[in-house]
């Protein structure tokens, strides 16, 4: 599936740290989408990548029809307020009139077609029906309050390119155009694992020295809203044996690995040392925080990401790093995030390694600016609950109030 990749020569003997921009062009360089396509009901499609080109058969809205409840004229017979026209028709929508007689003008309702001979319609408000009769109280113009028919949509143009991402709005302009059913790309199968003798699963107690397996849930939760089958191998002791038998088992599955933890240079990290012994290792150490120690490499086809064990760089890595992989993999068209200039609302001094601050957006008498939240522990996974997103701070650079820095919104990325 994916093509080879090439080992960077000095890459796990020399100690520097890779850029964040080197280590993803490197990681997208590697993922190619997958091939393989199915075809879906829309209702079930948001979140999925379409594998095809959609175009309408049909125009949208297939006629002219009206944008207010009213009346249909002829325009040119009401070039001034104050005429009055007999109604010779009543129009609701889901119903299609008949010719406008001359000096006449057609009781009509929002979305229903405007007949034939009218080009104006007035709305209700500025009109006066006495019996039989109505009062234009407006002068009009042709064209007033009519939706022309392909306004939206013109038949055989082409309505969503392969490799959107579809989400709600897109399921919606697919039905107007009367699809059931389209062709994705199929579910990416990723693979995960919990490295860690400490982690216990929430509902049971802790003994001394034990923590929660938090990391399963916040990135189980982020597979599954970027539109991934998840395949959970749960937690995996700290040890050699543990660790080849569960990654041997989540590459022969999965088109993708994503663990945590495991991946520093401790004597209990086992992954790395895992990855190298059944595939290869291509990448570890990234020069960000929080994030360093991420590994990344494959085991045969099956392309391998793992994320650090702490909490908050689970999440920040993922965002930056798992997520444009993921997106690639699915034949998506856009897998970066957004980025999005902010007015820092604080200092902060800055370190050798780029950094990913949570921030929440404020607004003051002169905008938007960035509010940081105190602490920014990398194990601190309140601050990622807190924040609305991050804001990135180059390396070396020191940030004062009222620089404009790099936002990255939490919202829109699932
Ligand atoms: P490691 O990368 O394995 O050295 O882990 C770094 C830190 O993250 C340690 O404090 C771990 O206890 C913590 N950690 C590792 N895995 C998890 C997890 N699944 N959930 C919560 N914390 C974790
Ligand atoms: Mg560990």
């Amino acid at each position: 599936m994916n093509g080879k990749i090439e080992v960077a020569a000095d890459c796990c003997a020399s100690p520097s740290l890779i850029s964040v921009d080197e280590a993803l062009s490197r990681i997208l360089n590697v993922a190619s989408p997958v091939e393989e396509a199915e075809s879906i009901n829309i209702e079930n499609a948001s979140g999925r990548v379409l594998a095809e080109v959609l175009k309408s058969t049909i125009n949208v809205p297939g006629y002219d029809n009206s944008a207010m409840d009213g009346y249909a004229v002829h325009s040119a017979e009401c070039t001034e307020a104050g005429v009055t026209l007999r109604v010779s028709q009543r129009i609701p929508a889901g119903q299609a009139g008949v010719k406008l007689e001359a000096g006449t003008a057609a009781r009509i309702f929002t979305g229903a077609p405007v007949p034939e001979g009218a080009d104006a319609v007035v709305m209700q408000e500025v009109c006066q029906q006495q019996g039989d009769n109505v009062s234009i109280n407006t002068a009009v113009t042709a064209g007033d309050n009519i939706r022309r028919a392909g306004e939206d949509i013109e038949k055989d143009s082409v309505i969503l390119r392969a490799g959107t991402r579809i989400r709600p709005q897109e399921q919606g302009l697919i039905a107007s155009v009367g699809l059931a059913n389209v062709a994705v790309k199929r579910k990416l199968k990723v693979a995960t694992f919990f490295t860690g003798d400490e982690l216990v699963e929430p509902g049971h107690e802790l003994a001394q020295g034990q923590i929660y397996n938090s990391n399963r849930y916040t990135l189980t939760g982020l597979l599954q809203s970027a539109g991934c089958e998840v395949i959970d191998l749960g937690i995996v002791p700290d040890t050699l044996e543990a660790t080849l038998d569960v990654l041997k088992h989540a590459a022969a599955n999965a088109d993708l690995v994503v663990t945590s933890g495991g991946v520093s240079v401790g004597e209990e990290d086992y992954v790395r040392i895992a990855l190298q012994q059944l595939g290869e290792l291509t990448m570890w150490r990234i020069n960000m925080k929080p994030g360093k120690p991420l590994a990344f490499g494959n085991v045969d086809d099956t392309l391998f990401m793992g994320l650090p064990g702490n909490p908050v760089s689970v999440f920040v890595t993922f965002l930056i790093f798992a997520r444009p992989l993921i997106f690639k993999m699915q034949g998506a068209e856009s897998c970066l995030s957004n980025e999005l200039p902010i007015r820092s609302g604080f200092e902060w001094k800055g370190v050798k390694r780029q950094e990913y601050l949570r921030v929440r957006v404020r607004h003051d008498g002169s905008g938007a600016y960035a509010e940081i939240y105190p602490h920014q522990g990398s194990g601190v996974l309140s601050s990622v609950s807190w924040a609305d997103g991050l804001v990135i701070v180059e390396p070396g650079k020191a940030v004062n109030t009222g620089d404009v820095l790099k936002y990255i919104p939490f919202h829109g990325l699932y």
